[in-house]
């Protein structure tokens, strides 16, 4: 749990989670185990805050940035989401033995892979970009699946 990502002020009353589309809440309670708790409302970065070598979230030294340019034009755009579908899905994806194999052999495949970590972070900005690539291509997959 990060109460700072909670979302203090109430904006729009009729606000709902841009995944899951349940009624936000504000408030006391932010993330317990409540429905009150796991529907407050959080703000969440489409792109970390700390690929950038920053966090208004953690004090201490500024990170090494992954991307120095904004990547996907989406530097500072956020949106609103339930603590659920922020802090346990968005933050918790799960990868199983086999999917990290896959993503290793593509990692690998793609020339994307480091023996040893220099000082240049271009690779680990590539292997972010290709799991954004990977995460598209699944849900484009699934979405046409689906209808
Ligand atoms: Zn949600």
């Amino acid at each position: 749990m990060v109460p700072s990502k909670k979302v203090k002020e109430p904006r729009n009353p009729k606000e709902r989670c841009a995944i899951c589309g349940c009624a936000l809440r504000r408030g006391e309670g932010y993330g317990k185990p409540t429905p009150e708790g796991r529907s407050h409302a959080t703000k969440h970065h489409y792109v970390a805050e700390r690929f950038y070598g920053r966090s208004r979230n953690r004090r201490g030294p500024q990170r090494n940035p992954i991307f120095r340019k904004p990547a996907w034009r989406l530097r500072e755009e956020t949106d609103v989401f339930c603590y659920e579908c922020h802090e346990e899905l968005l933050h918790n994806p799960v990868f199983l033995p086999e999917d990290i194999r896959q993503f290793a052999n593509v990692v690998k495949a793609r020339k994307l892979n480091e023996r040893r970590k220099g000082e240049k972070r271009h690779r680990i900005a590539r292997r972010v970009r290709l799991l954004n690539e990977i995460i598209k291509a699944g849900l484009e997959q699934t979405a046409s699946s689906s209808r």
